[in-house]
């Protein structure tokens, strides 16, 4: 007998029959023998249109009372499955995260988890319970509800398995598993068995949102033994076939893990770019700028500085989409003055795609074959960053599909035909 969690998200508990199959699934597991704990995320659609409701009420919506409300599309998530698994004849009791307690800190929408007390979950394992825990929620030290940042559910999950020190965590999603790139973008994008670890944090925090980074970063400090899998298969499959199914997240490289240079391409819509011009190239020029933008709590991705030979330079860096504006802000009114800029300009119409793999350690040429194919595509790169296991460039995000597609083919990504 071990202990399994198993996560749902949006799409699998898109529709009360959907939850019906979802608590079939679980009764299978709990029916080998084993103790099972759940996380489902909200039923598809509903995070957005509660955070849409906040905003029309205000624009700005506020951090507490935005999380008051869009951690409630769980809230309802968690009863149905309860309800699902007694209609299965189950003892079955569902959580708040509040209720558990999940303790995280207090940074509204993007709580970071801090503990989980298992006390009240172990005692209802023990009495033969399934306990259904919502996902995406937490307490902060005050007692106010925090969410985890958008698909924070994988975060929960994967959090809790470490907590317990659970045997398995299963994420089940609307594709059986982590792919060499989005298949909704590339048709013929392959499942991978296997992704190590250091690449599936790369493509989840350039932008792969099959896995939160978050989560992805907890299965690697914990060695939470954590596989991608579907949960729109057949629910009464054998146990064996599903976890032989999906992408599992391994953490040595073997002689089992695939061979590719290049493992997976990654992007990224939610970029945008500012640039403050004719600014005096001397030192300090550097923390003048980006002080007063990490004074504003705003997290800066890539920079780049040109220099002139006027004695100025061009300082570039990349913002989340969102957060364009309030740096547009910071901008204007604290360093253009302060620095005497020239000019601060904005857009957001750029995107970021990446190109990662472990195989790129012992490899060289990878990155001039990622320019030279975007060349062939008449795509320019506006700005370029590189680490041991990925490359990163700034594109026109009009070319966003047509640059995955070419590296796709470029690196030999795609099934066999
Ligand atoms: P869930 O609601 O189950 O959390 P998400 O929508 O958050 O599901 O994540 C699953 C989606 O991630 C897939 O439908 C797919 O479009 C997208 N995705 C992006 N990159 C990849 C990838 N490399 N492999 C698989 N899916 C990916
Ligand atoms: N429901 C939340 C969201 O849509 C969390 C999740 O799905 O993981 O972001
Ligand atoms: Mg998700």
């Amino acid at each position: 007998m071990a202990l399994i969690v198993h996560k749902y998200g949006g799409t699998s508990m898109g529709s009360t029959d959907r939850i019906k199959n979802v608590a079939r699934r679980v009764a299978k597991w709990h029916a080998a023998g084993h103790q099972m704990v759940v996380v489902p995320s909200a039923m598809s659609g509903e995070t957005n249109r509660l955070i849409a409701l906040a905003k029309e009420i205000q624009a700005q919506p506020d951090p507490r009372e935005l999380d008051a409300i869009a951690c409630t599309g769980e809230q309802v998530s968690v009863g149905l499955l309860a309800m699902a698994l007694k209609a299965l004849g189950l003892d079955a009791v569902s959580y708040a995260g509040w209720q558990v307690p999940i303790r995280t800190d207090s940074a509204f929408t993007k709580a970071r988890i801090e503990s989980i007390d298992d006390v009240r979950v172990r005692a209802d394992l023990d009495a033969g319970r399934v306990v259904i825990i919502t996902g995406f929620q937490g307490m902060d030290p005050n007692g106010n509800v925090t969410t985890l940042g958008r698909g924070g559910s994988d975060t929960s999950a994967v959090a809790v398995a470490a907590a317990m020190k659970a045997q398995e965590c299963l994420i089940y999603t609307d594709v059986d598993g982590v792919y060499t790139t989005d298949p909704r973008i590339v048709e013929d994008a392959r499942r991978l068995k296997v992704v190590s670890f250091e690449e599936m944090l790369e493509m989840a925090s350039l932008g792969s949102k099959v896995l939160q980074i978050r989560s992805v970063e907890f299965a690697g400090k914990y060695r939470v033994p954590t596989r991608v899998l579907s949960s729109l298969t057949d629910p009464m499959i054998s146990l064996d076939e599903e976890m032989i199914s999906g992408t599992l997240i391994t953490f040595e490289e073997d002689e089992n893990m695939e061979q590719a240079v290049v493992s997976g391409i990654a992007f990224n819509r939610d970029e945008a770019k500012v640039t403050v011009r004719g600014v005096p190239d001397r030192p300090g020029i550097a923390y003048s700028i980006l002080g007063k933008i990490a004074d504003a709590n705003i997290d800066v991705d890539m920079i780049i500085q040109n220099q002139g030979s006027d004695g100025t330079t061009d300082f570039s860096f990349t913002v989340h989409r969102n957060e364009l504006q309030k740096t547009l802000d910071v901008l204007n009114t604290q360093v253009k003055p302060a620095v005497n800029a020239r000019e601060v300009t904005g857009d957001a119409n750029v995107c970021k795609v990446s190109i990662v793999g472990i195989g790129m350690r012992s490899h060289v040429g990878i990155a001039s074959q990622m320019f030279k194919t975007l060349s062939e595509e008449g795509i320019n790169i506006q700005m370029i960053s590189t680490s041991e296991i990925k490359v990163s460039v700034i594109i026109e995000d009009k070319y966003m599909e047509l640059a995955v597609r070419a590296l796709h083919r470029a690196f030999g990504l795609e099934k066999a035909a």
